[in-house]
Parts: C-alpha cells; sequence; structure tokens
C-alpha cells in the first residue's frame, strides 16, 4: 500500500494547476490522471480565451504544456481511473480498482462532462460544427445559423451569446414550455435572431465533407412529423454531469451531484479533501476559472498539511 503527501484526482485545467503549485511548494503529488488525461479541453479544438496566448492555443497543446510544466517540478502521474475513495477514516485513501492509495490530503479535480444526445451523427460531427460550448466555438459561426439543442438557463445563455455572431439561432426544445428564468425567457422574445422549434427533438446531425455540419433533421414529438433545419452549427446544452459518482456517500454533493465547498475556498466538508474545477462548479465551467480554483486547492492543502504537522 503506497502512502502519499497528496493525491490529485484529475488531470483538466484544475488538476494540472494544482499539480503545478502544490509541485512547486514541493510536495511531489501524485496526480490520478484517468485513461483520457487532459479533460474537456482535449476534445475542444483552438482555445482562444485562455490568457497568455493571443494567437489561441489547440486544447490538447495547452494541456500538454500544463503536464510538463507539473513534471518539470516533480509532480508524479499515473494514468489509471480513481475508481472509489474513503474519507469517513483516516488516512484518507483513493481506489485505483483493487489498489488502495492513502494520502494526507486529496485534491479532487475530477471535472464533469458535457451530456450529448448519443446520436452516432453527433459524434461524428463533434468539433467541426457540433459543440457544447457557446463561449468556446461560438466565434467560429461569424455570419452562419446555428441551432441550440435544450430549454434551461444554459440553453438560453448560450443562444443569446451566439446572437453575437451568428445571423440565426434555433432553440430546439423537446417541450412546448421552457424551463430556463422569466427573465431569460423575455430576453430570448425580444431578440430577433432568435426563433424557438418547439416539441422538437434532433434524430439525425446532417453534414457533408469538407465543410462539417449542413443540418439537423427534427422531429415533432406531437405529430411525428419530420423536417430539417439548415444551420452549420449545432450547440447541446442539455446539462452537465459532474464526474463525481466515485466520491458519492463519502462527502457531500449537491442535488445535480457537485461537490459542495465552503464559499470563497476549496474546502470540502472532509477535512484535508479540496474540490477543484467543474466537479464543484456548475456555473462558470471555465478552463482559466477551472484553474484558478486549482490553485486555490493546492494552497489550501499545503495549509492543512502544515497545520496538521506543527
Ligand atoms: P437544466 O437541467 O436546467 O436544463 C436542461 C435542459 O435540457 C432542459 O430544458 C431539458 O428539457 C433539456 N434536456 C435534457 N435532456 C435532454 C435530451 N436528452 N434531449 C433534449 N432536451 C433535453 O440544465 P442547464 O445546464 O440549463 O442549467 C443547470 C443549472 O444551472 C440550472 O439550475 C440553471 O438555472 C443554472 N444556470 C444558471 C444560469 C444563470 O443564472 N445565468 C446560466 C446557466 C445555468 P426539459 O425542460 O424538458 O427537462
Amino acid at each position: 500500500m503506497a502512502h502519499e503527501q497528496l493525491v490529485i484526482v484529475g488531470s483538466g485545467p484544475a488538476g494540472l494547476t494544482a499539480a503545478i503549485y502544490a509541485s512547486r511548494a514541493m510536495l511531489k503529488p501524485l496526480v490520478i490522471e484517468g485513461t483520457q488525461p487532459g479533460g474537456q479541453l482535449m476534445i475542444t479544438t483552438e482555445v482562444e480565451n485562455y490568457p497568455g496566448f493571443p494567437d489561441g492555443i489547440m486544447g490538447p497543446e495547452l494541456m500538454n504544456r500544463m503536464r510538463q510544466q507539473a513534471d518539470r517540478f516533480g509532480a508524479r502521474f499515473r494514468m489509471e481511473v480513481a475508481t472509489g475513495c474513503r474519507f469517513q477514516t483516516r488516512p484518507l485513501a483513493i481506489y485505483l480498482g483493487d489498489e488502495e492509495v492513502t494520502a494526507d490530503t486529496v485534491i479532487l479535480a475530477t471535472g464533469a462532462t458535457a451530456r450529448y444526445l448519443g446520436l452516432p451523427s453527433e459524434e461524428r460531427w463533434r468539433g467541426r460544427g457540433v459543440s457544447a460550448c457557446a463561449t468556446c466555438d461560438g466565434f467560429f459561426f461569424r455570419d452562419k445559423e446555428v441551432a441550440v439543442v435544450g430549454g434551461g438557463d444554459t440553453a438560453a445563455e448560450e443562444a443569446l451569446f451566439l446572437t453575437r455572431f451568428a445571423s440565426k439561432v434555433t432553440i430546439i426544445h423537446r417541450r412546448n414550455e421552457l424551463r430556463a428564468s422569466k427573465f431569460m425567457q423575455e430576453r430570448l422574445s425580444n431578440d430577433p435572431k432568435v426563433e424557438i422549434s418547439w416539441d422538437s427533438v434532433v434524430i439525425d446531425v446532417l453534414g457533408e465533407e469538407p465543410r462539417g455540419v449542413t443540418g439537423v433533421l427534427l422531429k415533432n414529438v406531437k405529430t411525428g412529423e419530420e423536417n430539417v433545419l439548415a444551420c452549420d452549427g449545432m450547440f447541446l446544452a442539455i446539462g452537465h454531469q459532474p464526474s463525481t459518482l466515485f466520491a458519492k456517500g463519502e462527502l457531500e454533493l449537491n442535488d445535480a451531484g457537485y461537490i459542495k465547498v465552503f464559499p470563497g475556498s476549496t474546502r470540502t466538508g472532509v477535512e484535508g479533501v479540496f474540490a477543484a474545477g467543474d466537479c464543484q462548479d456548475s456555473i462558470f465551467r471555465q478552463a482559466v476559472s477551472a484553474a484558478g480554483t486549482g490553485c486555490m486547492a493546492a494552497i489550501e492543502a499545503e495549509r492543512y498539511l502544515q497545520s496538521v504537522k506543527s
């Protein structure tokens, strides 16, 4: 059984920033990076809003650089998945299948994944017109027509954001009433660029080489009627799923499964366990905000270690 001073679970911007800070503080963190390291940025194309890269940077390249930076200061990596944890007794423990890794302190930075519809065609055109992040990819749809799937606040917010670039934004919602707040609904109805396709679901994403997405095939759930909506992009806004299942029962999660932290801090309800990035943030979900909380978690973990030693 290996014992570590600090285990960081996750290798997106939050986990790797925590690893950079912790390794520079000589904590020699062990990063459990998963089998597909790098987090959500690995499936994006160009990142244009991460400070310090005026010409943009490809998502995988940005993550590679963060990893190298952590590696340079002595972080260690294991390409394995945390399958469970034990936080109710000491020492804290993370399980990698049958293997138990114990630790004095743990930073959870396991992220979240955008929900997709699950259509094979959606998978095929992902990154080439299909996106789950308007903030990341909206810019590429200047003067183009796009669709946004979903009826909640995220869909409303993404649709309104996309009107800055796109010539037309069609919200596709499976019911005849939005879940989004009244305020957002009003903003949508006042925007001449926004249309809503009610009672509709996407049953296929259409595309062609080399252009990418050319439209979506919609089905009216009430009449069964099908029709094609021509568009260059489809944005999914049907919710996110935090990757916290492995910690269920071991620390407090909110109703949506996000890890609860104290306001202005990355401290969880369990002493010595900190949470950073999208696994504890359902609102901002940006690489730079995830990196910011990763930094906070490393500093708080270091202070915690010092307090238990002294
Ligand atoms: P929500 O769960 O609120 O909404 C998800 C939407 O997607 C719903 O309209 C739902 O339809 C639809 N949906 C879910 N699954 C499918 C599917 N398989 N096919 C088609 N449609 C589907 O998620 P959000 O991400 O919008 O919001 C999450 C939380 O964050 C909410 O509490 C929200 O208020 C908050 N938020 C607040 C913001 C703000 O205040 N500025 C901005 C963004 C989010 P249906 O309605 O039929 O269930």
